[in-house]
């Protein structure tokens, strides 16, 4: 029989006895809860690696730009949408949302600086962030590929190299106005490209343009999303938005 020698005994009735009183503090103290009446998240699909998500919406699968206007200019072929004629705008508007987008630019460089793989996807008619072929072309920072037009360069060029697939996954902060049209919430943009933040939750001064200093103007609350066409044949695929849109509890 196993025999528990005295010394021994007291060291293991002074252990239960402290185990014991730690369990009796943990059962005294109040958990803390915050009492916001959260609305459980709702379960969405992922799907597959690099898939879509069942809550998005599909703005170009490889067949048509019909969720498009001007898309009819646009050439498509196995599975890829290539600019021509003049920039798409969503038939959707959007206001918070996520916008994922892969994009090549040609192969055979033409053209330097802005002039080569020149595109951009323009949140509301308005905020640009800038598609361009960044590898190994000198031009303006905040006018690189991933740049806030002409208000911030990215973090840092992980731009590929040019007619090899890149991904941008944007998510993009609807500015807000009061019934006056002056700013109450400024518009924020995060920008992931080829899966590395290259802006992190930047706020924007106003709209980004070529020849004026950006400056916000009024504006509803969703509006469409544009892809431009500066005269580069610049290809898409596997375009779709997420409604970011958060529904804050009363407290
Ligand atoms: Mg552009």
């Amino acid at each position: 029989m196993f025999v528990v020698r005295k010394p021994f005994a007291f060291l293991l009735v002074a252990a239960a006895t402290v185990l014991s009183a730690v369990g009796l503090v943990r059962v005294l103290a109040d958990e803390y809860k915050s009492g916001i009446p959260w609305k459980e998240p709702k379960v969405i699909d992922p799907g597959p690696p690099g898939g879509v998500p069942s809550d998005a919406v599909v703005l170009f699968d490889g067949k048509t730009l019909d969720a498009w206007h001007g898309g009819d200019r646009w050439k498509i072929a196995d599975g890829v949408a290539t600019a021509a004629g003049g920039g798409i705008t969503s038939k959707q508007s959007f206001g918070d949302v996520q916008f994922h987008v892969e994009w090549a630019t040609p192969e055979k460089i033409e053209g330097s600086g802005q002039g080569r793989g020149n595109s951009g996807v323009y949140f509301m008619g308005a905020y640009e962030v800038q598609i361009l072929d960044s590898y190994k072309n000198d031009t303006y920072f905040d006018g690189q590929a991933a740049s806030i037009y002409k208000q911030h360069p990215p973090l840092v060029n992980v731009c590929r190299k040019p007619g090899e697939w890149q991904t941008y996954d944007i998510y993009f902060k609807a500015p807000k106005f009061d019934a006056e049209g002056k700013v109450v919430k400024p518009a924020y943009l995060t920008v992931v490209h080829n899966g590395f933040c290259v802006q992190n939750n930047f706020e924007l001064s106003g709209a980004t343009s070529w020849d004026m200093a950006p400056k916000y103007t009024a504006h509803a609350d969703k509006l469409p999303i544009s892809i431009q066409f500066h005269g580069n044949p610049v290809k898409f695929r596997n375009i779709w938005a997420r409604d970011l849109t958060a529904e804050e509890p009363k407290k």
